[in-house]
């Protein structure tokens, strides 16, 4: 095999810790970089013992610099629950605007090839459904989720410039609402805000009247999908996600069962500009990187319910402190 070093930034946060897992497995170098913000080192705990493993407490939105060669460098740094990139829509802007500048800037000096993390917001609030990479999308810049949306918009903007014009190599992946062990118990985002309701014996939250649809990805299936997008020769973006589509209703009726909890589900007022639909169309990873979910939502969901019951107590007493 031939061992690449690759550099992870968002490396202690849900979906970082999970790539640090699978390059490390492959045998290869990862150098991890975090600042912790929304992130937790228990994460990526089990790694620091490793040769292949080293952690950088950095700042990617900050001058970066990282010695050695470099072979590969994914971009995940960044806030990604609503309710995080609300609190703190400043940094959420620097992460994906000038720590994507930094990143590329890195890459071209290490001659690495860079996959950066966006997103299905990028489509906004959908017009056409389901989503397919030409479609433009529906983003309202000075509402509150435009920190986040935008900022990811202007990463693949300079994401491409540099392709353009330095012949960097580059990799885009839209990524649709993941989901699995490592998230944050209190993040907000909806499968672990309904488990940590129903593991609280509290009513599940939620928001408008249920109808708005999402479609979950298990985060095993997208690890495989980033990875076979990353050894590809593709650099326009590519959607990774489960088009399995399901209203928020019935994903809280599907936790109420998982859970047994005797709770009900009370209505909440609808957060601003909040999507009313997002479903991959996937046509595009299918064909060209014979690539396609496999994990059926019961069994992610089972695992992913195992893990928080796993957890101890007080990260579910103490909301502010749950993992
Ligand atoms: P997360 O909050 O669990 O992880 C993000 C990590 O980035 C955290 O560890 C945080 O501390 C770190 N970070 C944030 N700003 C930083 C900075 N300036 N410098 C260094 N580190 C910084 O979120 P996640 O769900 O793992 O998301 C990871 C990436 O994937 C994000 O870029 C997000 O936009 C993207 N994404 C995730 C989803 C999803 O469903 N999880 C969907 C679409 C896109
Ligand atoms: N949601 C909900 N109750 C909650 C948290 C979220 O009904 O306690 C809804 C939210 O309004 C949205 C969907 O669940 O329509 C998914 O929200 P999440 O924050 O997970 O991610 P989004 O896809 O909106 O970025």
């Amino acid at each position: 095999m031939n061992k690449k070093r690759v550099l992870i930034t968002g490396a202690a946060g849900f979906l970082g810790s999970h790539l640090c897992d699978k390059f490390i497995g492959l045998g290869h170098h990862v150098v991890a970089m975090d600042n912790l913000i929304t992130g937790d080192l228990r994460n990526i705990e089990h790694l620091f013992k490793l040769e292949n493993f080293e952690f950088y407490h950095q700042d990617v939105s900050k001058y970066i610099h990282v010695p050695g060669e470099l072979d590969y460098i994914l971009h995940f740094a960044s806030p990604a629950s609503p309710i995080d990139y609300l609190k703190i829509p400043i940094q959420t802007l620097k992460v994906s605007s000038l720590g994507t500048h930094n990143i590329l800037g890195l890459a071209k000096n290490k001659k690495a090839r860079v996959l950066v993390a966006s997103t299905s917001e990028v489509y906004g609030d959908p017009i056409v459904h389901p989503q397919t990479e030409d479609y433009w999308g529906n983003v309202n810049p000075v509402g509150p989720r435009g920190c986040y949306d935008e900022a990811k918009r202007f990463m693949e903007a300079i994401t491409m410039a540099y392709h353009n014009v330095h012949g960097l190599e580059t990799r885009i992946v839209r990524i649709f609402n993941t989901y699995g062990p490592r998230m944050r118990l209190n993040d907000g985002r909806v499968l672990p805000a309904f488990i940590g309701q129903a593991l609280r014996g509290e009513d599940l939250t939620v928001f408008g009247d249920g109808s708005q649809t999402r479609s979950f990805c298990y985060v095993s299936d997208l690890v495989e999908g980033i990875y076979r997008l990353l050894r590809s020769d593709y650099h326009l973006p590519v959607n990774i996600g489960n088009p399995a589509e399901i209203t928020i209703k019935e994903f809280g009726d599907e936790i109420i069962k998982l859970t047994g909890t005797k709770q009900k589900m009370i209505l909440k007022p609808l957060p601003t500009d909040d999507p009313k639909q997002r479903k991959p169309d996937i046509t595009k990873a299918i064909e060209l990187l014979g690539w396609e979910p496999i994990v059926k939502r019961e069994d992610g969901l089972k695992v992913t319910y195992d893990y928080f019951r796993s957890l101890p107590d007080w990260t579910l007493k103490h909301k502010e402190f749950g993992r």
